[in-house]
């Protein structure tokens, strides 16, 4: 029996992999959005340091990772894989199950792959201020703990109704020295703009990420970091998924289905890319599954479309499956799922039918959270019951097929700061919500973006 397949410090990878490279459609350009006309990347100049921005544009295959960001990586890189052998047994299922655990790094979630890196080109450049927004607060506290490493400030934009709901997430970024502020907030013009049309707003990604946006705007030597969406995000995370087929080999199996959780992409790109690599290379057939809420479902609901990424219209437009960039979802629980869009890389994949989507209700992911507590031990994070959620479904039909399947899945992090939410199924008081369509046809029609 081998539960638990470990890499050896020396095999983290030492770049990483960029699906740019072999995607069959380039993603199309991002657009100024006065003039419609494609952005050239001296227009990201103000918000992100030059490293990051020839990433954001990069067609190389394979992109080196910084000697000083591997060995900040040595802390909990290589991350264990499990086969989940208890999960496995519960199900009786036929099917083999592995989960990449990315809950060991020191916030607690895939997050502090990307932060470490975007905090230490910054740093390299001069920056000495980095803006954010969160939704969960794993994001705010990924960038808090790599900004506490190279002496940068670090002021968080974090969702209200997250803010009020998760006060240790806020907390934790308080004593890596981060300043956290509830979004929408009187700091920032767009913030206030929101305040006054709904004072009780609960807030959304999308208005965090103005208000983070527009602080970096204003001063020279403050620099924007985002912890998902953008191509060099997803590059960072792509260590995931390099160190998962090195453990997948070394166990001697290969997936038949990878599925990731998907909030803007980020883990999901991160664990599936290395894979999709084989697939576009010929050599595989391996199918990648994005899951979604129900009630933020923009990759199974929503339009490709050019949209902005954020609510008050201040970023490029980006190509991208968007439920519009004023939609504000219903307040569940999986707060880090909760964006209007998704990735350019991952909805130019979708929009090509290489990889698939689905969406998921939150009562069926917190059971098979509690599942996975049960048979596993570690409690998962509201979003990472999403993928566990689908592992059980894709478990179930091999089942109930009497076939064997290989299925990987991303824990991408555990739920130790998200236990009001499970206080809150565990006393009934977790609802579904349905999304009408006339709700998703109300935000779309509002949008004046241009088509693709
Ligand atoms: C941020 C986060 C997500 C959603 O973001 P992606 O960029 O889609 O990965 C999912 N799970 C966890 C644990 C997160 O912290």
């Amino acid at each position: 029996m081998n539960r638990k397949i470990l890499l050896p410090e020396s095999e983290i990878p030492t770049h990483w992999y960029n699906i740019a490279a072999d995607m069959p459609n380039p993603p199309l350009p991002p657009l100024n959005p006065q003039t419609h006309e494609p952005l050239g990347p001296e227009a990201l100049a103000p918000l992100f340091p030059k490293a990051l921005i020839e990433q954001e544009v990069s067609t190389e295959r394979w992109i080196e990772i910084p000697e000083p960001v591997r060995e900040i990586y040595t802390q909990w890189r290589p991350t264990p894989m499990f086969r989940a052998y208890g999960l496995e047994k519960a199900l009786d299922t036929p099917a083999k199950i592995y989960y990449k655990y990315e809950g060991v790094s020191p916030a607690g979630s895939h997050k502090p792959n990307t932060a470490v890196p975007q905090a230490w080109y910054n740093a390299q450049e001069g920056i000495k201020r980095i803006t954010t927004e969160t939704g969960a607060g794993q994001w705010g506290s990924a960038l808090s703990y790599a900004c506490s490493l190279f002496g940068l400030t670090c002021e968080v934009y974090m969702v209200k109704v997250s803010y009020e709901g998760k006060p240790y997430r806020k907390l934790l970024m308080n004593t890596w020295g981060a300043d956290v502020y509830p979004s929408p907030s009187d700091r920032t013009a767009a913030g206030r703009a929101i305040l006054e049309q709904d004072p009780n707003s609960p807030g959304s990604l999308g208005i965090a990420i103005s208000e983070a946006v527009e602080m970096a705007a204003q001063s020279d030597d403050a620099h924007y970091a985002l912890g998902s969406v953008l191509n060099h995000v997803l590059l960072h995370q792509t260590i995931v998924g390099l160190e998962a087929k090195k453990q997948l080999e070394m166990a001697g199996d290969y997936p038949d289905v990878i599925i990731a959780p998907f909030g803007g992409g980020s883990n999901f790109a991160g664990l599936t890319f290395p894979f999709l690599k084989d697939k576009l290379d010929g050599t595989s057939s391996v199918r990648c599954l994005a899951v979604e809420p129900e009630s933020c479902p923009k990759l199974t609901r929503g339009v490709f479309r050019y949209d902005f990424g954020d609510t008050a219209g201040m970023t490029p437009l980006l190509p991208m499956y968007t439920l519009g960039h004023d939609f504000v979802p219903a307040p569940i629980h999986a707060g880090g799922l909760r964006y209007h869009g998704a990735g350019v890389l991952v909805s130019q994949l979708l929009k090509d039918n290489l990889i698939e989507a689905q969406a998921l209700h939150q009562t069926e992911c917190f059971e098979a959270g509690i599942l996975f507590a049960n048979t596993e031990g570690i409690l998962p994070a509201p979003e990472a019951t999403h993928g566990i959620a689908q592992a059980i479904r894709e478990a179930t039909i091999a089942k109930e097929a009497g076939g064997e399947k290989v299925i990987l899945f991303n824990m991408c992090g555990h739920g130790h700061f998200d236990l009001s939410s499970y206080e809150a199924f565990l006393a009934g008081n977790l609802v579904d919500n349905e999304l009408p369509q006339t709700e998703i046809d109300a935000s779309l029609a509002t949008l004046d973006t241009p088509q693709v």
